[in-house]
């Protein structure tokens, strides 16, 4: 291998990074060429021989960007996505640039004491209790995964069943209980970990989503063994929360598990003003909240946080002679998740709180739920648009059309079509109770009150012209 110019290298790529957000402000229209087209563009057979690293990034650059979704930019409202602050991008360049495999911390005892601060910052920022642990992982996805197998460990242990050593097969049958309105993803950690999406039972939830706990109430007095609760602190269409502290009451005074997905509204807690809205979530056993989302850390970051850290470990810890051995009280950081080798996804974490500090995630996560409620109230001063949720988060769920269900789908839709050729902004769709909502999720890093006026003005426009009245 040739030897490489690294700072030449290095320079390049970020001469392409800093150029990309910079584009980012103006226009966040979506890419006009398809994944196939990017296929298209990028397929060649495999280099006999290789070429310089320079040309590389270049040509890498210089494909990809027609192709980039502005996922990053202050008028995407898309899904629930955050903007992958500078700092944090910044951050982990000095990841890859370190290349230290953070899986145990006798080996890489700067990275792994980053981590220790960062979870230790996280867990005094999201007001839990103290000493809980945090595996950093992927996002929530795999975070749920983690927290629910830490829960399986934990129930079944006390049913006198050891899940690590002996699996599931023959164990006492645990019952899972979850919100009608979870989300997607913590049915795919379910079917990970071997409790399955359909073998739980699903609690009726209120207009909003919220879990009703009369309801889960009712529920557990049927069962008997072990049992998890599945809470929820942000729903993805409403922003609703769960009444956890009566969920953790009837579900304590059943001897069930409490876990809770909070994987963008868990950072209400973070505010002075909002924090209400978590009251009673300290109860939980675990929780799971993102990094990527509302801290604005790049991808990909989320968190496992459990309260009784032996149980944690207990349940992800591997061990072989060839390992480093660990000394009792050592935060080992793949002993909190799945892998052993790891990039050291705290590292990004500890830069953006360091920069934000405690008032400055405050500070924009409450900016978000007021910058939701402008949104809304300019989009419902239109006659037939209606906002379809109670704005008590950063999110807004918006219908538009007079007629019946099927004509406001329609129309819905055709709204969406418009705004996203439009360019101004980006919003997407959802279904929410039978109709057919577009999605405002306001958790960019940069978005400002003026990039919501601007934007309410396009989707209003976009409802105007598919009425065929004048702008
Ligand atoms: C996004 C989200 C998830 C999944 O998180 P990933 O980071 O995408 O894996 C889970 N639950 C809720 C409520 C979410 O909003």
């Amino acid at each position: 291998m040739a030897t490489v110019d690294t700072s030449r290298l290095f320079a390049k790529a970020m001469a392409h990074a800093a150029a990309y957000r910079q584009s980012l402000t103006e226009d966040p229209r979506p890419p006009s060429v398809s994944y196939r087209d990017m296929v298209e563009r990028f397929a060649e057979p495999l280099p006999e021989t290789g070429m310089d690293p320079g040309e590389v990034i270049d040509s890498l650059a210089t494909l990809a960007t027609p192709g980039l979704f502005p996922i990053a930019a202050p008028r995407f409202f898309g899904w629930v996505i955050g903007a992958s602050h500078p700092v944090g991008v910044a951050a982990d360049w000095l990841v890859s640039a370190w290349g230290q495999n953070t899986g145990y911390h006798s080996m890489t005892p700067s990275t792994s004491a980053i981590e220790e601060i960062a979870e230790r910052w996280l867990v005094d920022v999201l007001d839990l209790p103290l000493g809980s642990s945090i595996g950093f992982t992927t996002g929530a996805t795999v975070a749920n995964g983690t927290a629910l197998a830490v829960a399986r460990t934990g129930v079944l242990l006390q049913a006198g069943w050891d899940p690590d050593a002996d699996g599931l097969f023959g164990a006492p049958p645990v019952e899972v209980l979850i919100g009608a309105d979870a989300h997607s993803s913590v049915f795919s950690s379910l079917q990970l970990i071997g409790f399955g999406y359909k073998r739980v039972t699903r609690i009726d939830t209120d207009a909003q989503g919220r879990m009703l706990a009369h309801a889960l109430e009712r529920a557990l007095q049927g069962k008997t063994g072990p049992k998890i609760v599945i809470a929820q602190a942000g729903q993805i269409n409403t922003g609703a929360f769960d009444p956890f502290t009566d969920i953790v009451a009837v579900s304590k005074a059943a001897g069930a598990w409490v876990h809770v997905d909070g994987a963008f509204g868990l950072w209400a807690r973070a505010t002075p003003t909002l924090h209400h809205l978590t009251e009673g979530i300290e109860g939980a056993d675990s929780w799971v909240t993102d990094g990527h989302k509302w801290l604005q850390v790049p991808y990909d970051c989320g968190f496992a946080i459990v309260k009784d850290r032996t149980l944690h470990q207990r349940a992800m810890t591997q061990w072989s002679s060839y390992l480093p051995t660990i000394s009792q009280g050592d935060r080992v950081p793949s002993a909190l998740v799945p892998e052993l080798s790891r990039r050291a996804r705290g590292v990004p974490v500890y830069a953006v709180l360091k920069t934000l500090g405690r008032e400055g995630v405050a500070v924009m996560v409450e900016r978000h739920c007021a910058m939701a409620r402008q949104f809304a109230k300019l989009l419902q001063e239109e006659s037939g648009i209606k906002v379809m949720n109670d704005v008590n988060l950063n999110q807004v769920i918006v219908n538009f059309g007079h007629g019946n269900a099927a004509s406001r789908r329609a129309a819905t839709e055709a709204v969406i079509t418009r705004v996203q050729q439009d360019g101004t902004c980006f919003a997407a769709g959802a279904e929410w109770r039978g109709d057919w909502v577009m999605r405002l999720s306001i958790i960019s890093g940069e978005t400002t009150e003026n990039d919501i006026e601007r934007s309410a003005v396009a989707i209003i426009a976009a409802w105007r012209a598919e009425q065929g009245l004048a702008p």
